[in-house]
């Protein structure tokens, strides 16, 4: 294959997958083990033990799958729930538009509660279902946290907070795969029943472990749960963590030697500062499009993310061209818009292991393409917006101070 890198590095901005930190490739570059060996269930301990941290629980139960976020969303509905059964799922965007078609796939009656790309989840029309539903024909509130099509948040708090008011006792599954380790997310405050991320966002691993995180009630829910599951079954899982923290199946050692030096790294920084950081990335980029004079494609401000920016493009502009240029011309990889949007936005992933001048170098790259298709932007303007504000607020690396 006639692939050309390029000197010098590729500037990975696609929101996910996104940039494996040095440390992590080099933990990762090892050979096979004997996964039977003592050595492997000490590791694995700590990873679960671990991973309970990123998404702030410790009533819930880790299971670490190779697979990427969409065999993690298999897992977390057919553990849960039976065929027939009712759910509500918010259709925001490419990713729950696909998560949709899953669950319609595996044969569950979907409500289906569309909004415009660019908005977040109708929360008001799921109040009005929860509060019909007084039989709790609903057995499961499905939601992505984190729209990575669109980039738009949605306010997990306040599902949690309709769910209690009508005392309604569906589960909460919450796909957190652009979110976890990178905003806040908070399992066990919001009664979120399984959660679930992909290790090639904002973890920063390669594609690879699927991490799929039950409540109790979930655990319990599992026992009952009528879908078909064979390799995504936690029960399975649940069988050998009892034989002291084996595997059902051969596990990807690299991996997860990798996803120690991940968690790790994270911890050393500080998962309250890793969250931080990434809402400086994500308020420098959003100041970069507003100098430019471009929109977000994010309609409000409460659903802003930081760990990915829709930026919409004027009529007169492809927004593909904007993603094939870029490559070609800057070695920069900027997100392609996806279905929808497809020409009409193009994304900056700003989330992973990333820092501010890397951040920079990619406003300084789109600044040069936008101008190169046709778009009258003052060089500089964009990183001169976010980079006054970065001056102001980049606090000390932690780890130095
Ligand atoms: C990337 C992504 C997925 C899909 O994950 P895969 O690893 O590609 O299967 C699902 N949901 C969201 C929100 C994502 O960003």
């Amino acid at each position: 294959m006639d692939y050309v890198y390029g000197p010098g590095r590729n500037h990975l901005f696609v929101p996910g997958p996104v940039n494996i930190p040095e440390q992590v490739l080099r933990a990762m570059n090892r050979n096979n083990e004997d996964y039977r060996s003592p050595a492997v269930p000490a590791l694995t301990k700590t990873l679960l033990e671990d991973v309970k941290k990123i998404f702030k629980t410790t009533s819930g139960t880790p299971f670490l799958f190779p697979t990427t976020g969409t065999g993690a969303w298999e897992s977390a509905l057919t553990n849960t729930l039976s065929p027939g059964d009712r759910i509500v799922s918010f259709l925001i965007g490419q990713f729950s538009l696909l998560w949709i078609d899953q669950q319609q796939r595996l044969n569950f009656k979907v409500d289906v509660i569309e909004s415009e790309w660019g908005e977040g989840a109708k929360l008001d029309v799921l109040a009005a279902k929860l509060a019909a539903d007084t039989d709790h024909t609903i057995k499961a509130v499905c939601i992505v946290h984190n729209e990575t099509a669109t980039g738009v948040t949605n306010d997990l708090s306040l599902v949690r907070r309709i769910l209690d008011e009508y005392r309604h006792p569906a589960l909460f599954l919450v796909d957190g795969v652009s979110s976890i380790c990178a905003l806040d997310f908070r399992m066990d405050d919001w009664g979120v029943d399984v959660a679930l991320t992909g290790s090639q966002k904002a973890l920063s691993l390669p594609t690879g472990i699927g991490i799929v995180c039950a409540s109790p009630r979930a655990l319990e829910a599992s026992k009952t749960a009528k879908s078909l599951r064979v390799f995504f079954d936690w029960k399975d899982y649940l069988k050998f963590y009892n034989l002291g923290t084996y595997w059902p199946y051969t596990p990807s050692i690299q991996l997860l030697y990798g996803l120690r030096a991940a968690l790790d790294l994270i911890f050393e920084e500080g998962l309250e500062n890793v969250i931080a950081r990434h809402k400086r990335l994500g308020q420098a980029t959003r100041l970069a499009v507003e100098a430019w004079g471009l929109k977000n494609c994010t309609q409000k401000e409460e659903w802003f993310s930081d760990t990915v920016t829709a930026v919409l493009v004027p009529p007169y502009i492809d927004s593909s061209e904007i993603v094939r240029r870029a490559w070609k011309r800057y070695n920069l990889s900027l997100g392609l818009g996806l279905n929808k949007v497809a020409g009409k936005v193009f994304r900056i992933g700003h989330l992973g292991n990333l820092n501010e001048l890397q951040l920079l170098g990619c406003l300084a790259g789109v600044e040069m393409i936008l101008k190169d298709v046709g778009y009258p932007v003052k060089l500089g303007s964009g990183v001169a917006a976010a980079s006054s504000y970065l001056q102001n607020n980049i606090p000390l690396i932690p780890s130095r101070i």
